[in-house]
């Protein structure tokens, strides 16, 4: 009962927050995001496990924007070629939010908040999808952010300005956190229209607002949770982590936004145009496809299509992505 009134709280919180959000403060340019708001038909969660380590992937929804700002360094024609033999549109490019939820022991450890409200009118899902495994945000106890860009931490704010997860310890990558909330970050190399990227940058310092006074800080490269291990892979921020589910012998890699769409970063190898350090990006993207296509890891990725679970396989020419069998 408690749980089912938090639940429809929660959901008309985000709602109006939406409305409101999208309305005036934060309305994307055209071609930024699809205007529409989608309609819901299947549920959006997937649960599987990694060892003795119950995880589900939670959607927050979609967002979107110009497939070039994606493929920063593709030629046009070749990947409006890519895009229509993937029959993906050629005009706009759709993106998944997948977070993941970990229950390690008696702790539930999401990974990402999502994007909630800071990217057009579709995200901010996550909250139903946490409602229809019986859960509330105050069923969190840890929330461990990968980079500090809006769609990884509009989620934390709730509308009212407070705690989204009132219970949980926030932990975010040191480096990220110095360059995004600590400094005024200089965005101009991201391929976006100038009004984007202040809205962009005041989104980062408006979601993780309720939380400064006792953020965690980590750094990449440590067991930062039991079962749980950030990998740095620094160049899309300064900060960025990729992170290592193990338990058992089983693993599940999430490559953050290393890649946003498999057929573009991945199957090609065009680069994603708002990493930061255009080969230090690169290098990390190597680093870690190697050892996933070496080690025949599960991989989740952030942005893929939903669920987002593969593997990663070594071609001669580079990579590819073999998406998972959906699992009942
Ligand atoms: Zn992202």
């Amino acid at each position: 009962m408690l749980t089912l009134n938090r639940r429809k709280i929660m959901v008309s919180a985000v709602a109006g927050a939406t409305g409101i959000m999208t309305g005036r403060a934060i309305a994307q340019p055209a071609g930024m995001a699809s205007a529409q708001t989608m309609p819901t038909r299947n549920a959006a969660f997937y649960r599987f496990q990694v060892g003795d380590i119950a995880a589900t992937v939670l959607s927050d929804g979609l967002i979107g924007g110009p497939p070039t700002v994606y493929a920063g360094n593709a030629p046009e024609a070749e990947l409006e070629e890519v895009l229509r033999r993937a029959f993906l549109p050629t005009d706009h490019m759709t993106l998944n939010l997948n977070t993941l939820l970990l229950e390690i022991g008696d702790r539930r450890i999401l990974l990402e908040a999502g994007a909630g409200a800071t990217m057009g009118p579709n995200g901010g899902r996550l909250f139903d999808n946490l409602g229809a495994l019986g859960l509330t945000p105050d069923d969190i106890d840890v929330v461990v952010i990968s980079h500090t860009h809006p769609d990884h931490v509009g989620n934390l704010r709730a509308a009212d300005g407070s705690r989204a997860f009132p219970n949980a310890t926030v932990m975010a990558p040191r480096a990220d956190w110095s360059f995004f909330v600590e400094n005024d970050p200089d965005l101009s190399y991201m391929p976006v229209p100038q009004d984007f990227q202040q809205r962009f940058a005041a989104n980062i310092q408006r979601s993780v607002e309720p939380y400064v006074r006792d953020i965690e800080l980590y750094e990449g490269g440590a067991e930062i949770l039991s079962g749980l291990t950030t990998i740095s892979a620094s160049g899309h921020t300064p900060g960025m982590a990729t992170f290592l589910v193990e338990s058992g012998s089983d693993q599940l890699l999430l490559t953050a936004d290393l890649a946003y769409h498999p057929i573009i970063n991945i199957d090609r190898a065009w680069r994603p145009g708002p990493d930061r350090d255009q080969d230090q990006a690169a290098a990390a993207r190597a680093r870690i496809f190697d050892r996933a296509a070496a080690e025949r890891m599960l991989v989740l990725g952030f942005h893929y299509p939903f669920p987002g679970l593969g593997r990663i396989l070594r071609t001669d020419t580079g990579y590819a992505w073999v998406p998972a069998n959906w699992e009942f």
